[in-house]
């Protein structure tokens, strides 16, 4: 497992909901803990590390000794919103790109825990900020996609970079073609159908 970067299909991918909690889906979890941290992150979807499941870890102190800062949100929903506020975002799967992107101040937030145990979480600042990139991974979508014309055209050209290089790494082989990545996200999609 690793996380993927700008130009990988799973992360333009839809994923479907989590139906089954086994020892894979906790496995998966914990590795990307352990890639989160790595990547000195304070949260990763599945879609980051090429899973088309809608789940994400977080940890908002980003430090593995914090363990009681650790969540796990399965099959998120973010069914209220309050408010607006602009702050600055990046993303592991764009390394060195960062944005100002407006989200909603406060939020409602619906999940699964690892134990199937619905939860429910009220959040806003950071916390609030998190959730709302990481939800957004599960639909496919990114933060540059929120940015006006303006802040997006400062960064095309490091996304063109990202493009670029994922799309040289796979005409030497080191990485499967889209078709083939493509193909994988649906076997592992109907693993949880
Ligand atoms: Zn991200």
């Amino acid at each position: 497992m690793e996380i993927v970067k700008y130009g990988h299909p799973a992360l333009r991918w839809k994923s479907v909901p989590i139906t089954k909690i086994n020892q894979q889906l906790r496995d998966y979890v914990s590795e990307m803990f352990e890639l989160m941290y790595e990547a000195k992150g304070i949260g990763l979807a599945a879609n980051q590390v090429a899973l088309p499941y809608r789940f994400f870890v977080v940890n908002i102190t980003s430090d593995p000794e914090e363990k009681d800062e650790e969540f796990v949100f399965l099959n998120p929903e973010i069914v209220k919103r309050k408010g607006v506020v602009e702050g600055e975002e990046g993303c592991l799967s764009l390394p060195e790109v960062y944005g100002q992107v407006r989200r909603s101040e406060e939020i409602v937030v619906e999940a699964f825990d690892l134990d199937g145990n619905g939860f429910e979480m009220q959040l806003k600042d950071l916390p609030a900020r998190v959730v709302q990139h990481e939800t957004d991974h599960l639909n496919g979508v990114l933060f540059p996609d929120h940015l006006s014309e303006g802040a997006r055209s400062e960064i095309d050209p490091q996304l063109e970079d990202f493009l670029q290089t994922f799309r040289s790494q796979q005409s030497s082989g080191d990485l499967p073609n889209n078709e083939q990545l493509k193909q994988q996200l649906q076997e592992l999609q109907s693993q949880q159908s």
